[in-house]
């Protein structure tokens, strides 16, 4: 906690321009108290952390309202909070709403705009507190910002493949249908976007990483563009590289032989998988709802298409449902719309069958055309 009430009852914010000797003199002279169970408060000054207070032993109160507070967060907490003073937002830190109960990190207020809440996440939080704290601020009409810590893998920048973790990926933001994730590195004072996320297969994504100084940010927010042509072509590269190495593994590992539908496709397809079409495992945005590899879903389709003399070009609808159960995919929508979009992709490409070549360049020009477009 970075507020404290004193014995005078005035809030009380510490903030890394107070000296180390202000610091030592006013825990020997001043109580500090918890601005919500009253208690009082230890005020700790280490080398470890940065100063801040704390409960005696840890209560329901603690537990509640803070986010487990780690150097990290604290120190994110109060640059943050210096950031939104220095804009002049006029932000309130660690405010206790009580009608819900609830203790955001930062509360801007403004009387022409929906309130903000920041909250600075730096421990996994599970869906079911996420939903709720955000249909909390829902029904405060608070707009919340959550800000993840940075992974600490997250160190280079530019266009790669990253992991991320099912607890990152619930802070997933869209802008323009282009998912992107904003965190925060207090050790750096930089924030650090993966944007144009795009599903490879488990919890690996294609995206860019871009870095903001604190100091150039700005709010509302920095939201990251869509990737260049040529970025996207590095993506497709990567892409390429892990294709390659998914199906080597594949191939070695798979014991299951005619119900694994990747082998069972290329087998009855008469496919060689080191062969195989550059329209095959595509990157598409919204893939993750079919779970498996791009290559997977879209080579058993091209084997749907032939088993059933189904063309590609009538893949729509019920035709699409009944892939889906086929080939036991989830039979969600948004399944749905990625099996949809890929089959106009090709039908773009003017594929109908997979002993067709593409070149690299149409391939390209297609494919950035309908990531631009969505
Ligand atoms: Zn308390």
């Amino acid at each position: 906690m970075l507020v404290a009430y004193t014995d005078e009852n005035e809030p009380f914010i510490l903030n890394s321009g107070i000296s180390q000797t202000t610091l030592q003199q006013l825990r020997k002279t001043k109580k500090f108290y918890c601005p919500q169970c009253k208690q009082q408060l230890l005020f700790k000054i280490g080398s470890l952390k940065i100063p801040h207070f704390a409960h005696v032993s840890k209560n329901d109160c603690e537990n509640l309202f803070s986010d487990r507070e780690s150097e990290t967060h604290l120190k994110g907490k109060e640059q943050l909070y210096r950031f939104f003073s220095d804009l002049g937002l006029n932000p309130q830190l660690e405010p206790y709403l009580t009608n819900i109960q609830q203790r955001p990190d930062i509360l801007l207020e403004d009387s022409t705009q929906e309130p903000v809440a920041i909250e600075f996440q730096c421990s996994p939080i599970s869906s079911e507190s996420l939903v709720s704290r955000n249909n909390g601020y829902k029904f405060e009409k608070i707009s919340p910002i959550w800000i993840p810590n940075t992974p600490d893998h997250i160190v280079k920048k530019g266009i790669q493949k990253i992991t991320l973790s099912k607890n990152y990926q619930q802070f997933q933001l869209t802008s323009n249908h282009h998912p992107y994730l904003m965190t925060y590195n207090p050790t750096v004072r930089q924030f650090f976007y993966l944007s144009n996320i795009m599903f490879l297969h488990g919890n690996t994504f294609l995206s860019k990483v871009q870095a903001l100084p604190l100091t150039d940010q700005k709010f509302p927010f920095y939201i990251p563009k869509p990737i260049t042509k040529n970025e996207y072509k590095q993506f497709l590269l990567i892409n390429q590289q892990v294709k390659h190495n998914y199906l080597q593994a594949r191939v070695l590992l798979s014991r299951s032989g005619v119900n694994d539908v990747l082998l069972r496709s290329a087998y009855e397809l008469r496919m060689n998988l080191n062969e195989l079409p550059n329209y095959i495992g595509i990157p598409l945005k919204g893939s993750e709802a079919l779970k498996v590899f791009s290559i997977d879903w879209q080579l058993a389709l091209f084997y749907f298409s032939q088993t059933t003399q189904i063309e590609i070009s009538r893949m729509k609808g019920q035709t699409i449902d009944y892939f889906l159960k086929w080939a036991r995919f989830p039979e969600t929508k948004n399944a749905h719309e990625v099996v949809f979009t890929y089959c106009r992709l090709l039908e773009n490409l003017s594929v109908q069958h997979v002993y067709q070549t593409i070149q690299e360049e149409k391939l390209l020009k297609v494919l950035y055309n309908h990531f631009l477009a969505m």
